[in-house]
Parts: structure tokens; C-alpha cells; sequence
């Protein structure tokens, strides 16, 4: 639970009118005072020149926490993803992923940088099928060398789940058994270590390389982190000053990382639970509309039964003060977050009942 002096804190830094409910994305996260005050003392030096201090001790934090032997603090997770491409896949060589991943359907366009064709499996809730990934893993399958399988946990698209350890050891057996490394697209991987009790670490050592973001449910205002072994990280670092991604005294960003990884993620459970919620409330409207049962901070609602699209219930839930976002035509995505408390949920689900009872 936040304590009172956490939800001032919260207030003090509100842009949007207290009274909306924004559950478009835990990205809308503001920092905490925590975060504001170490930001302010953090030692700084020049990263582009001769390193910053304060960047350095959250890469060194965030390799240990993810069990891997260097970091890289990036601006986000999208560069995270891409450099680890760039560090371990040449050009018109191929990555193997679950087909409703991040990094194919929102972040594809970096093929235009990498050169390399990505290629979805076909998965159930974010976890590949086994047999087709051994399928297109054949040399017969493509003529196109595999040079990177990628794993998505918790999975965005399929609804923040969470891949059993279990399946992230049998890809991980498959690919070492042919030397493909594997790269885990980790933006909320402190969600799915919460939801299986683990430490995020227990997850990581699956994969070869793992990108986390720090300004989703963990709150820093921007950045994320990309782990790995010395060389694939020294390698990445050397690219992204190549790409723009190298910044002065980022150790002001990196100070609001290092609380984020070392303080926030105890508290997301809190979003689970909120989520849980949310879900059991909307189903509550069933047969009208129901939510699919959350395992991290994720819910999808299929509105294919109300008669409207997407884009009215938003507009007709932003007119009660409920922020939400379009998952398609006919479903909507909603995310718990750390400025979404118990009363916010009761406030959601009733405005979801008065846009149907006005239909
Ligand atoms: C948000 C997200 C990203 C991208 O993170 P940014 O920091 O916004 O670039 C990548 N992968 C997944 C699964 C995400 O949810």
C-alpha cells in the first residue's frame, strides 16, 4: 500500500485533475520524492567523455539484479531491444519471435536499421509454440541464417502474461543446443518475476541479453536498462554512440533508475491486485462485456457485445474521467499503475456500467 506521505507526494507532481483515472498505460507514472531527491545529490560526470558515476552504478546494479556481468543505460527499452540486435545480428540474418511480441509488431521498423528480418512463431499467450519454432529453427525452413531468438515477459499484446520458467528453459535449451543466443524483451520483467515469486535474475538466466524499462510500473521518468555478457555489452555500447543514444550527465536520469530497481519493484504487486479487481468487476457486466483475468497489471476488454467500437467507449469514458486506450477496434487495454488506487477501480467499473445503461 502507499503510505499517505507517498500520495501526496503523488499530488504535489499531478498534471492531470486529481479527479481522472488514467489507466491508458503505466507509463504515466511520475516520479516519487525518493526519486526527485537523489536525482538531485547524485554524483554526475559527462558519460559521452569519460563516464558518469552515477550511470555506471545503476548499469553495475541492474546487471547484478538481472544475474548478468554488464548494463547499458539507455533512453528506452526500444533502443535496449534494438542494440542488442545490432550487437548479435547481421544483416539478413534472421530473429525468431513469438508473433504478437513488442518488438515485432511495434518495433519492426528497426529491420530498416538492422538489416534483419524478423519472423513470428506462432504462440499462446506470449509463448511460442515449441514445435514451430523447432520447425522454422530447420535449415530447410528458410535460407536465411537464425541469429537471435527473442522472449517477451510479461507479454504486452497477450495481456501482461507471464511465460512459465519452464518454456523460457526449453527455448533456451533449443537455442544453445544450435548457438543462437537468446534476447529477452524484459520491458516488465520485474511484473513477471512479482507474479511467479522469483527474482527477476531467476528469469534472466534463461536468456543471453534482457532489456528493462524503468519507466513503466517502476516509475523513473524515462530510461531502461540492457544486460548482458562483457563483450555483447561492450559491443552495444559502442553503437549506441553511433545512434545517438549516448548522453551527457545522465546520471540525473540514471539516479531516478537506481530507485526504481531498488525500491519499486516491491510495490507491484499492489498493481496486480488493482488489476485483479478491475477485471473481476468488469466481468461482473458480463454478458455485455467481459475482461480477460489479469496475472500481472495488464487487462483487456472485449466490447464486441456493446454495439460500439473502440474509439466511442473511450470517448464516452473520458467524458466520466476515465482514460483508457483502443486495442483494436473492439477491445480495450487498461493498465494498473502506482497512482491507481482501490477507489479509482470502483470509480472505472462504474463508469463502464453507466456507458452501458445509457446505450
Ligand atoms: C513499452 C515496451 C517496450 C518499449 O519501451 P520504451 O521504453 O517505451 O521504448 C518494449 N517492449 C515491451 C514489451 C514494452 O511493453
Amino acid at each position: 500500500m502507499a503510505g499517505e506521505s507517498e500520495m501526496r507526494d503523488d499530488l504535489t507532481h499531478t498534471a492531470d485533475a486529481p479527479s481522472v483515472v488514467d489507466l491508458r498505460s503505466d507509463t504515466v507514472t511520475r516520479p516519487t520524492e525518493a526519486m526527485y531527491a537523489r536525482m538531485r545529490t547524485a554524483p554526475l560526470g559527462d558519460d559521452g567523455l569519460d563516464a558518469d558515476p552515477t550511470a555506471r552504478a545503476l548499469e553495475e546494479t541492474a546487471a547484478a539484479m538481472l544475474g548478468k556481468a554488464a548494463g547499458l543505460f539507455v533512453p528506452s527499452c526500444t533502443m535496449g531491444n534494438l542494440l542488442a540486435i545490432l550487437a548479435q545480428v547481421q544483416r539478413s540474418e534472421q530473429i525468431l519471435l513469438e508473433a504478437q511480441a513488442h518488438m515485432l509488431n511495434t518495433e519492426r521498423g528497426a529491420a530498416t536499421l538492422t538489416g534483419a528480418f524478423l519472423y513470428g512463431v506462432a504462440g499462446t499467450d506470449g509463448a511460442m509454440d515449441l514445435d514451430r519454432l523447432e520447425d522454422a529453427l530447420s535449415p530447410n525452413a528458410s535460407p536465411l541464417r537464425t541469429a537471435m531468438i527473442a522472449l517477451e515477459t510479461s507479454h504486452n499484446a497477450a495481456g501482461g502474461t507471464v511465460l512459465p520458467p519452464a518454456h523460457m528453459a526449453a527455448v533456451a535449451d533449443l537455442a544453445r543446443a544450435r548457438g543462437i543466443p537468446v534476447h529477452l524483451d524484459g520491458a516488465r520483467l520485474f511484473n513477471a518475476a512479482t507474479h511467479l515469486g522469483v527474482a527477476p535474475a531467476d528469469l534472466a538466466v534463461h536468456v543471453d541479453t534482457v532489456s528493462l524499462c524503468l519507466s513503466k510500473g517502476l516509475s523513473a521518468p524515462v530510461g531502461a536498462v540492457l544486460a548482458g555478457d562483457g563483450p555483447v555489452i561492450a559491443a552495444a555500447r559502442r553503437l549506441r554512440k553511433m545512434i545517438g543514444g549516448t548522453q551527457r550527465q545522465v546520471g540525473i536520469m540514471a539516479a531516478a533508475g537506481l530507485e526504481a530497481i531498488t525500491v519499486m519493484g516491491a510495490r507491484l504487486a499492489e498493481d496486480h491486485d488493482r488489476a485483479r479487481q478491475l477485471s473481476e468487476g468488469l466481468n461482473a457486466l458480463r454478458p455485455r462485456l467481459s475482461a480477460t483475468m489479469p496475472q500481472t497489471n495488464i487487462v483487456q476488454v472485449d466490447l464486441g457485445r456493446t454495439g460500439r467500437d473502440s474509439a466511442r467507449w473511450i470517448t464516452d469514458l473520458d467524458a466520466l474521467g476515465i482514460r483508457t486506450r483502443p486495442l483494436g477496434g473492439q477491445r480495450l487495454r487498461l493498465v494498473t499503475h502506482r497512482h491507481i488506487a482501490a477507489v479509482d477501480i470502483d470509480r472505472a467499473v462504474a463508469a463502464f456500467r453507466t456507458c452501458l445503461d445509457a446505450a
